[in-house]
């Protein structure tokens, strides 16, 4: 039976393709209110596993357990609604609408159903409230009323946090939060989804080292479809076969 501290868990997960082994059979075990990063060199099997963990992709083999039950197989929207969301998944950003417009959306998705015609104003107001409130958040406030086109690169990946955040979920995943960010952005996106994971679990594949280790609670380590390791920072970096992993085959 699972622990009752442990969210997300998968079991022996795997995936083949065309008799490939791109993910062998990975076990991960995420603590309610961890952040915890998966990392592992190029073609380790990261990003296969993360479409593994949202059921973008279905496993050869293996099972995957949110609160304790089982949600292979079921569609990324129903476990959107069981509370575990990809960042980036639900809408990509809309370029024609405004920053607020888009977080607006989310949480009108969030909420379902339409409104009716006599409540349809003061909702309005309400949601565009609390778009701000999440805006002010991922300091996007200032570029409210933009076209989302317009904005730039480090601010998209910010509005798509946001729109994340407008969905509430209990569990999110990130797919490299901080890629092709510069280093403000990066300082700036840590600072994010630290304060966004308190009373949150995250999990999120990273490259870079420095975020890994500035706001990891757990890391496991993924080497040619495989769990080479798991553990605190302190631990994996120290560890002989993630060295060797990294340093060259
Ligand atoms: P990472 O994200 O760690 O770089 P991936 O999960 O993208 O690794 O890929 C792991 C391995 O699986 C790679 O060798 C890759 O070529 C292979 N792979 C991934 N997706 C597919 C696919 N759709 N078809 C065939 N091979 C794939």
């Amino acid at each position: 039976p699972m622990q009752p501290d442990i969210i997300l868990e998968a079991r022996s997960l795997g995936r083949d393709f065309n008799g490939f082994t791109a993910v062998d059979k990975v076990s991960l075990a995420v603590r309610k209110g961890d952040i915890h990063a998966i990392i592992g060199p190029n073609g380790a099997g990261k990003t296969t596993f993360f479409n593994l963990l949202t059921s973008f992709i279905k496993p050869s083999r293996g099972q995957v357990f949110l609160d304790g039950a089982e949600i292979t197989g079921k569609s990324p929207a129903e476990i959107a609604n069981l509370g575990m969301v990809r960042s980036f998944q639900i809408s990509a950003v809309f370029g024609h609408l405004t920053v607020l417009q888009n977080v607006r959306i989310a949480l009108q998705k969030r909420d379902g159903g339409a409104p009716n015609f006599w409540s349809a104003n003061r909702l309005l107001e309400r949601y565009n409230e609390r778009a701000l409130e999440i805006l002010r958040l991922v300091r996007l406030d200032s570029a409210a009323d933009r076209l989302a086109v317009e904005i730039a690169y480090g601010q998209k990946r910010a509005l798509e946090l946001a729109t994340t955040i407008a969905l509430e979920p209990r569990v999110i995943l990130l797919d490299e939060p901080t890629q092709g960010m510069g280093h403000e952005d990066v300082e700036h996106i840590m600072a994010l989804v630290k304060s966004f994971a308190a009373g949150r679990t995250v999990v999120m594949v990273e490259h870079n080292m420095k975020v890994v280790a500035g706001i990891s609670d757990r890391i496991t380590v993924l080497a040619r479809g495989s769990e080479l390791a798991s553990g605190t920072y302190a631990e994996v970096s120290a560890n002989e076969a993630v060295i060797e992993a990294y340093m060259g085959r």
